[in-house]
């Protein structure tokens, strides 16, 4: 009975549980996400002892759950990360830096997690290499296939496609395409594996990759929506951008609000020009490639809308809604391989395009 008892109070004192802690690294970039079973209050600081930094950060009304108190790392910014409960109100996770130049700290909702970015020192870059005076800045391009594992993304049943599938697809052709065209290329995920939505950045910021491109499939209650749209890291301007991003999210319209503070911290930087022009690069080079080969193709346009998807990517970002699964006639074509094929070469083309205009510059 006391045991129960006390239990009862451990559990209305810390309400939320941590559910686990995961690690993206690099070799300039190391991002650890805290993950929760419920949202918490946190606090953040910072410690310097022995001329070293210890970040911290306070999680209140939380209990360890079944973390471990230390987890070793092997990273030339992050030397280990410490879980220990601080006070009878908070568990603290520590970080032990090494080598960084700055960090962030930030939430994000549905599952609940506080997301931790530190970044390395910059390396000094001769300003007149050669490769810059070529306009060759794009090198390396991160392709995130959407989906994936237990989150099959959107399925039409009576046509069996899923979009984990198709977005796989189109990626690992567009891979092709870019490597023989002599680009680097990093895949989020090469299989049907799942992958948190925070990991997907943060693998093509650890690689530093030059571009982040993630793909997807779209889907509306309404059969007739069709078409092609491409999206930047920005507020929504419109209800049916918030719907996309809401899908995406895996969450409501409703919890997008809280996103809003992230958004001014991180989206609103230099990187929403450049991955506006890239989307924008993006979107025309599938549509032309598109109607070159079928008939009725609707651009639905460019647009900003909050995906946690590209939060925290360093580098333009864009994600792009290739065609309708819920529509019939996009559906049919999307089980074909040839126009899976074509849409990796819009792509393709527009990827191309994007980095001419920069050699332009
Ligand atoms: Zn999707």
């Amino acid at each position: 009975m006391r045991l129960l008892g006390w239990l009862l109070s451990v559990s209305l004192l810390f309400p939320a549980t941590m559910r686990g802690v995961k690690f993206v690294r690099g070799k300039n970039y190391a991002r650890v996400i805290l993950r929760l079973s419920s949202p918490v209050k946190y606090e953040v600081g910072k410690i310097k002892r022995k001329g070293k930094t210890l970040l911290y950060v306070d999680l209140y009304g939380t209990n360890p759950g079944r973390v471990k108190s230390r987890y070793y790392f092997e990273s030339n910014l992050i030397e280990l990360v410490r879980i220990a409960r601080k006070d009878m109100k908070r568990e603290r996770a520590v970080i032990h830096l090494r080598n960084f130049s700055y960090y962030r700290v930030f939430y994000l909702p549905s599952p609940p997690r506080v997301v931790i970015d530190i970044f390395g020192k910059k390396e000094i870059k001769e300003e007149f290499t050669l490769s810059k005076q070529l306009g060759l800045k794009i090198k390396k391009i991160a392709i995130d296939p959407g989906h994936g594992g237990k989150d099959p993304g959107c399925i039409n049943e009576r046509l069996g496609l899923r979009e984990k599938d198709i977005a796989l697809d189109i990626a690992l052709t567009l891979k092709e395409l870019l490597e023989n065209g002599g680009y680097q290329v990093i895949l989020t995920r090469k299989n049907d594996s799942y992958l948190s939505l925070e990991e997907r950045p943060a693998i093509a910021n650890s690689e530093g990759a030059d571009l982040f491109i993630s793909i997807h499939v779209n889907w509306a209650k309404r059969s007739s929506a069709r078409g092609i749209e491409a999206f930047y890291l920005n507020f929504a301007t419109d209800s049916e951008s918030e719907r996309v991003a809401a899908k995406e999210n895996e969450t409501s319209s409703k919890s997008l609000s809280q996103l809003k503070g992230i958004l001014k911290k991180i989206a609103l930087n230099e990187k929403v020009r450049e991955s506006k022009a890239l989307s924008s690069f993006i979107q025309r080079g599938i549509v032309s490639n598109m109607k070159k080969f079928y008939k009725g193709i609707k651009d639905l346009g460019v647009k900003g809308a909050p995906f946690f998807v590209l939060v925290g990517a360093e580098m333009p970002a864009t994600l792009i809604e290739v065609s309708f699964l819920s529509n019939s006639v996009e559906g049919k074509r999307l089980s074909t391989q040839i126009y899976r094929t074509r849409l990796a070469y819009g792509i393709y083309l527009g990827i191309e395009n994007f980095v001419k205009s920069l050699e332009e510059k």
